[in-house]
């Protein structure tokens, strides 16, 4: 990107004008890395469920206008100043947290996932719905070879917060997922690889859904509102629905923990103190860290990960989001830029 054509090159993006309008495709300037900064040109960007949170306002303060997406794999064009992992022509991925500030308490205490100065990617900071993109480099991460850029683009996010949901389920033997879509079938496979049972709860009357659950492993599926077959260890919350926190309690045994890994949810019913009494557990996951995406990515390594994927062209990205915001999706819908 040295040189004196740098400053002109242009690139199509979709972009967020104001919450509750439909992203517009528009030509922008490719943007330059700054210090510790990489140059990315993206070959495609997953589409997650907190796109549609952000794009919907029911995330507070987004950058604006912003490029959403968290979900990005691509090759790195250009390095900016300071710059020492990763070479041009590295495939990287960009995940959620695009930087953290490495002096609060949080990340002092290596909790970088809440620290007080985060920077978001397709958030706060500009994302991969785009052909071109920068991202600090030190939050970017080396992608196992066996998955093609399609197949790697959900564990960015799907299966980067699903990991870290799975630990906090600690060592739980039967496992309910609730809402089974990007994340909770990548989640699925590595229970099973791990020797869990896996007990699916899908949107009631989502046949489809049941199915896939059963074809990833699962032991049972079923409605989000049917009671559980056999009491949990533990379960997590996948569904952006609160009445499903008392449901969830309701299916765990005693001692068993609920996690809700979703950024936002609708507000949770009340609920009797019956059904978390016997230290049951309600806790919920933010963010990634840097050693999640380590630890998750040398496992990816290993356990192959079947991610579901659809291929929607970048330009349609608000169709991907109309059917991801009505459940019309199986899987993961995957931007792909012109030319991948
Ligand atoms: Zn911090
Ligand atoms: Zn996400």
């Amino acid at each position: 990107m040295a040189g004196s054509s740098a400053g002109c090159r242009r690139m199509q993006a979709m972009q967020l004008d104001w919450p509750g309008t439909p992203l517009v495709l528009r030509d922008l300037p490719v943007p330059q890395p700054g210090p510790g900064e990489i140059l990315i040109r993206v070959h495609c960007c997953a589409v997650c469920r907190t796109d549609l949170h952000v794009v919907d306002g029911e995330l507070p303060d987004p950058k604006l206008p912003l490029i959403p997406g968290h979900e990005i794999v691509g090759k790195v064009a250009a390095l900016g100043p300071g710059v020492d992992r990763f070479a041009v022509g590295a495939r990287v991925g960009v995940p959620w947290l695009g930087r953290a500030c490495g002096t609060c308490t949080f990340c002092r205490g290596g909790r970088e996932n809440l620290c007080d100065a985060p920077g978001f990617t397709g958030y706060t900071i500009d994302g991969g719905y785009a052909e071109w993109t920068v991202a600090d480099a030190r939050f970017c991460f080396a992608i196992p070879d066996r998955y093609d850029d399609v197949a790697a683009a959900p564990l960015l996010c799907a299966g980067l917060i699903g990991y870290r949901a799975l630990r906090k389920a600690g060592d739980a033997r039967r496992l309910g997922l609730y809402g089974f879509g990007a994340a909770a079938h990548i989640v699925a496979q590595i229970a099973r690889a791990e020797g869990r049972e896996v007990y699916a709860f899908v949107r009631p009357g989502d046949a489809a859904a049941a199915d896939f659950a059963l074809s990833l492993g699962a032991v049972w599926a079923g409605p989000s509102d049917a009671p559980a077959p056999d009491p949990l260890d533990a379960a997590i919350l996948f569904a952006p629905v609160g009445a499903l926190v008392p449901a969830a309690l309701r299916a765990v045994a005693k001692g068993g923990r609920v996690v809700a890994a979703g950024i936002h949810m609708s507000d949770i019913p009340s609920f009797p103190y019956s059904i978390l009494w016997q230290e049951r557990e309600i806790v919920s996951v933010a963010n990634l860290t840097r050693a999640d995406g380590e630890g998750f990515f040398a496992l990816a390594e290993h356990v192959p990960i079947r991610t579901e994927t659809e291929r929607v062209p970048l330009a349609q990205a608000n169709a991907a989001l109309d059917r991801l915001r009505a459940g019309r999706l199986t899987g993961a819908a995957v931007l792909t830029m012109p030319g991948f």
